[in-house]
């Protein structure tokens, strides 16, 4: 095939490997940069050394999706096991179900109510004199009032975002977060799985094609743009400029390792509710795979604060001082020329993988399309803000 230009993809996680494999395909030389010492970014999986376990190196990923192409997409580079994520709390001396549904209500008022009784008990509850709730906390009580919103919402918000719910925007909580039946799958997608070899093996395979090189331990700096025709660049924003409007919010995670000898909690994720419990969860690895067999265990004890300089970028915090740093970045990365910014650090939003492939299939597609009609590429595909 001719070979139609150079590309780089900064970043070989998910963003990365998509857009590379999808331009390597249409007749591209392609350069996959990523400045840690292994491929799929964010969604990395491990083998436990001491354990043969399968381990989600940086939290647990479950995928979940109701896009059919994308589905097709992944199963093309690795066989998907059925997986259903049942996650469960332990709040005030007591295990419960979540999200919070008819089992939860039941056992946390001591109750045997059917759906239409325990919806008319939970209005009940909802405190009906905030009128036009503003923040997290007001829109949990008008929605489920006092008691369920400090054993399943409060505590947890708090420990993840690191400020009270009272401090957070209404929208997060944009729908009536219960269920008025036993359903405790967490995502209600059409296709749900867990790779069967992992999602590093899975990455792997869609980066393994003759036209993609990949460079490992390698930072991209913005001068070494020019070097390619085009740049498609999942690394944070910010960074790219180095920080020149400051540091966007981010929240980084802190994995604390513990091994035990057979099974720890029963389940793939343990959240702890109670504010006093200074983690949020608990994640036992093996659960994942819950097709094999492993007598060993490896657990994460997640703790969330905010992220510094040198930390990794998990969630990001997007409140009104964010958006506004942010807009400066997105006008500046609109001035660039020949780089796309992409991904959950490019664009600085929390993406679940489904919807990172979805848009980076979008996005090799509108790049051949650019340069077939000639046209420039621009900055994102869609704005951040
Ligand atoms: C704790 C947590 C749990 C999650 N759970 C789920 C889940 O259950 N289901 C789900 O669908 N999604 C989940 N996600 C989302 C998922 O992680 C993302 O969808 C996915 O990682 C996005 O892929 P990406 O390629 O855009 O970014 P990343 O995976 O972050 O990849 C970006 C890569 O770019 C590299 N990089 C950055 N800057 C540079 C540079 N200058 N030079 C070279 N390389 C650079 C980084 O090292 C990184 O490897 C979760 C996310 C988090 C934080």
């Amino acid at each position: 095939m001719v070979h139609k230009g150079n590309i780089a993809v900064v970043g070989a996680g998910l963003s990365g490997a998509v857009i590379g494999r999808e331009l390597a395909e249409a007749g591209y030389q392609v350069t996959a940069f990523d400045s840690r010492d292994h491929i799929a970014g964010n969604c990395h999986t491990e083998r436990d050394a001491d354990t043969g376990v399968m381990v989600h190196v940086y939290g647990p990923h479950i995928f979940h999706t109701d896009d059919q192409e994308v589905w097709d997409y992944v199963n093309r580079f690795m066989r998907f096991m059925p997986y259903k994520n049942r996650v469960k709390t332990t709040s005030q001396g007591q295990v419960f179900s979540l999200p919070v549904n008819l089992h939860t209500i039941n056992q946390y008022f001591g109750k045997t109510f059917r759906p239409d009784e325990a919806r008319a008990f939970l209005e009940s509850l909802a405190d009906r004199s905030i009128e036009n709730p503003q923040t997290f906390e007001e829109q949990a009580l008008r929605f489920v009032g006092k008691d369920l919103y400090e054993a399943f919402f409060k505590g947890y918000t708090q420990k993840q975002w690191g400020c009270s719910p009272t401090e957070l925007p209404a929208s997060i909580l944009k729908r009536l977060p219960v269920r008025f039946n036993y359903e405790d799958n967490y995502f209600f997608h059409k296709f749900q799985g867990m790779p069967e070899h992992g999602y590093t093996e899975m990455v792997a395979g869609i980066l393994d094609h003759p036209a993609i090189s990949v460079r490992l331990g390698q930072n991209f700096s913005r001068a070494e743009v020019a070097d390619f025709d085009h740049v498609f660049y999942s690394g944070p924003l910010d960074g790219y400029f180095d920080y020149q409007s400051g540091q966007l919010g981010y929240r980084t995670l802190d994995f604390e390792r513990f091994t035990y000898d057979g099974d720890y909690q029963g389940c793939a994720v343990m959240n702890y509710g109670d504010v006093e419990v200074p983690y949020t969860r608990i994640t036992e690895h093996k659960h994942f795979s819950p097709w094999e067999e492993h007598q060993g265990s490896v657990c994460y004890r997640e703790f969330s604060r905010a992220c510094e300089r040198d930390d990794i970028p998990y969630y990001p915090i997007r409140l009104v001082e964010e958006k506004e740093q942010l807009a400066t970045y997105v006008a500046s990365a609109e001035q660039e020329k020949g780089i796309t910014f992409v991904g959950r650090l490019g664009t600085y939003r929390y993406l679940d993988m489904d919807v990172t492939i979805r848009e980076a299939l979008d996005t090799a597609r509108l790049y051949l399309t650019a340069n077939a009609s000639g046209q420039a590429m621009p900055a994102f595909l869609r704005s951040p803000l």
